[in-house]
C-alpha cells in the first residue's frame, strides 16, 4: 500500500491520467495508481541508475511493462510529445529542484502547459508557488498531511491565461491552505515559529547577520499573524 503522503498525491491525479512521474523512484505511485484502475498509461522518470533499476523491477513484477514505461532521464526530458501527457506528479524532492526540473522542462519544451502539475515539495513551498505564480499557473488545490511526524504539503496547479494574484502570504503558506487553517497547518507553523525563533536567538550573537535577521522577523510576523 502506498505511504499516505503519496496517496494524497495520487488523489490529485486525474481519472483516466496520461501521467509521468518524474523522480519515480520504485514507481510505487503509478504502480499503484495503474493497479487501482486509476491511470490509463505513465512514464516513470528517473536521473540515477538504481532507482530506475528498482522502478524497472517494480513494474516488471506487476506485469505493467506495456503501460508504465521507465526512462532514465532528467527531469521531464523522460516525457516524449507521443506519450500524450496531461499529469505529471514530482513528490519527495525539495522545492527548488522542483522548480528546476519544471523550468528545464519549459526551456526544452517537455512541458507544454496543458498538464496538471501535481507537486509535493519536502521543502521550499513558498519558492516553488513563486514559479507556479510567475509561469501563470494557477493552485487549483493544496494539501497538507502529516505522517510518522513529519508534515507535507501537496500543491496541485494548472496553467491559467494570466499571472495569479498571489501575496506573500498567499505564497508562503499556501493560499488554500491559509484559507482552511487546518490542525496540521496551525501544528507546522507553531514548528516553524520556534524553529525560527531559536535561527533568530543565534543570530543575534552573530555579527553581520542583519539582513537574515530581518528577513526571519518578517517571517515570524506573518506565522505571528497567521496563527492568530
Ligand atoms: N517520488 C518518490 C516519492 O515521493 O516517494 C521518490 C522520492 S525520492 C526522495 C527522489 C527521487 O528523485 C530520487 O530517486 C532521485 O534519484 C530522483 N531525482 C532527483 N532529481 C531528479 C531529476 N532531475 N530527474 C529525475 N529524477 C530525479
Amino acid at each position: 500500500d502506498l505511504s499516505k503522503r503519496l496517496a494524497t498525491v495520487g488523489k490529485f491525479v486525474p481519472p483516466g491520467a496520461f501521467l509521468a512521474d518524474i523522480g519515480s523512484d520504485h514507481a510505487y505511485l503509478p504502480v499503484s495508481l495503474m493497479l487501482n484502475g486509476k491511470i490509463e498509461f505513465a512514464v516513470a522518470g528517473e536521473v540515477v541508475r538504481g532507482p530506475y533499476e528498482s522502478a524497472k523491477k517494480q513494474v516488471q513484477k506487476n506485469g505493467l511493462d506495456k503501460r508504465i514505461i521507465v526512462r532514465l532521464a532528467n527531469g521531464l526530458e523522460a516525457i516524449k510529445t507521443t506519450d500524450q501527457i496531461n499529469a505529471i506528479t514530482i513528490a519527495g524532492m525539495g522545492g527548488s529542484l522542483i522548480c528546476d526540473i519544471l523550468e528545464a522542462g519549459k526551456q526544452k519544451k517537455h512541458l507544454i502547459g496543458s498538464e496538471r502539475l501535481i507537486l509535493q515539495p519536502n521543502i521550499g513551498e513558498q519558492t516553488l508557488r513563486k514559479w507556479l505564480q510567475d509561469n501563470e499557473y494557477q493552485i487549483v488545490a493544496e494539501n497538507i498531511l502529516e505522517e510518522k511526524k513529519k508534515i507535507y504539503e501537496v500543491i496541485v496547479a494548472e496553467k491559467t491565461k494570466k499571472i495569479p494574484m498571489y501575496d506573500e502570504k498567499e505564497r508562503m503558506f499556501g493560499p488554500i491552505l491559509l484559507k482552511e487553517k487546518s490542525e496540521i497547518f496551525k501544528r507546522k507553523w507553531q514548528r516553524e515559529k520556534k524553529q525560527r525563533q531559536v535561527i533568530l536567538n543565534q543570530l543575534t550573537k552573530a555579527v553581520n547577520q542583519q539582513k537574515r535577521i530581518e528577513a526571519i522577523k518578517k517571517e515570524l510576523q506573518l506565522i505571528k499573524e497567521v496563527l492568530g
